[in-house]
């Protein structure tokens, strides 16, 4: 941010959105505001730290608090998918724990490396923003990334020694609930959250036409995406009987509850081509489908085996014949 800073040191916030707003009278009411907390922060590293730490915070708790409150509701448990299994006052207060340690500890270094690494491959701060278009199809590609990083990394967490000593944690929760979202082992944490924060990055470099605010913007999503996948409750509502592709709390659900196969995050379509769906359904698929292979094998064997005895037979026949025509011809 190079605009605006001709306002005296130590000035307030709303010195700054004044100053802007003069010089800058085009710009929407949320430019403005944007433009008035880079200029004042004075470091751009700093604002966006504070900014992204902030809001994934007020998003992470403030998206669980309305599934906390579903829990606690036996009216919404007619749409709960293992609704015998409910969250205990003391389970919740562990996780919010356990996240709120892997957020300071695991995230908040990854939002600050962020910037720096974003700005260096490109990245803008500046307003005006980009233009809607340009953010939707931004994440549209982010989610679509993610969501392959996820699979292959999940599906490689449920490897014997990686699931023994770093993925069960996040496996406690046979019947997830919202804050369970990002319970895990530290460790899966950095692995899975650089699917979330170092894509971008990556696009960022390979196109550098990327704003900040697509980042805000997509962080938001992703976090609703995996809250809400956590959350346990299936609504006639629910993304997914909208768009059938569209993974929801019924494919993460049954993850938790088998502890095998639906691996993906936010769509169903790896687990669909790769056959590793979840759930009695695609169990009973896949042992149709084995017991039709072996079926058709065994009946490829015996019409090998009866093509094998009708040749014997025909060259048995044929010395016969050759037998019976020498004997004419001496
Ligand atoms: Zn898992
Ligand atoms: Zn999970």
């Amino acid at each position: 941010m190079s605009n605006a800073t001709f306002v005296p040191d130590g000035a307030t916030y709303w010195a700054h959105y004044d100053h802007i707003s003069e010089i800058n009278g085009s710009f929407n009411i949320f430019e403005k505001m944007w433009a008035a907390w880079y200029s004042w922060i004075a470091n751009d590293v700093l604002a966006t730290g504070i900014m992204s730490f902030v809001m994934h915070e007020l998003v992470y708790f403030g998206r669980s608090l309305p599934w906390m409150i579903c829990d606690a509701i036996p009216y919404f448990q007619r749409w709960k998918i293992q609704n015998q299994k409910l969250p205990t006052a003391a389970q919740q207060w562990r996780c919010i724990k356990s996240v709120l340690f892997t957020h300071f500890v695991i995230e908040l270094p990854q939002i600050w490396l962020f910037h720096p690494l974003a700005e260096a491959a490109g990245m803008s701060t500046d307003v005006p923003f980009p233009s809607w278009t340009t953010m939707a199809i931004q994440i549209a590609i982010f989610f679509v990334l993610e969501d392959a990083w996820h699979y292959w990394f999940h599906r490689m967490f449920h490897w014997g020694p990686f699931y023994k000593h770093i993925h069960k944690i996040h496996h406690e929760h046979s019947a997830p609930f919202g804050l369970a979202a990002e319970y895990a082992h530290p460790v899966e944490v950095l692995m899975l959250g650089i699917g979330s924060v170092f894509i971008p990055v990556a696009y960022c470099w390979f196109f550098t036409d990327f704003h900040v605010l697509t980042m805000y913007i997509w962080i938001c999503l992703r976090l609703f995406q995996a809250i809400d996948a956590h959350s346990g409750y299936d609504f006639p509502w629910s993304l997914h009987h909208f768009i059938p592709f569209w993974a929801g709390a019924s494919h993460h659900d049954v993850h938790h509850e088998k502890f095998i196969g639906n691996y993906a995050s936010s769509f169903r379509w790896w687990d669909y081509v790769l056959d590793t769906q979840a759930g009695p359904e695609a169990q009973q698929r896949r042992r149709d489908k084995k017991r039709a292979e072996r079926d058709a094998k065994a009946l490829r064997e015996q019409q090998k085996l009866s093509m094998e005895s009708m040749g014997k037979e025909a060259a048995i026949m044929g010395s016969q014949i050759k037998y019976v025509e020498d004997k004419k011809s001496m």
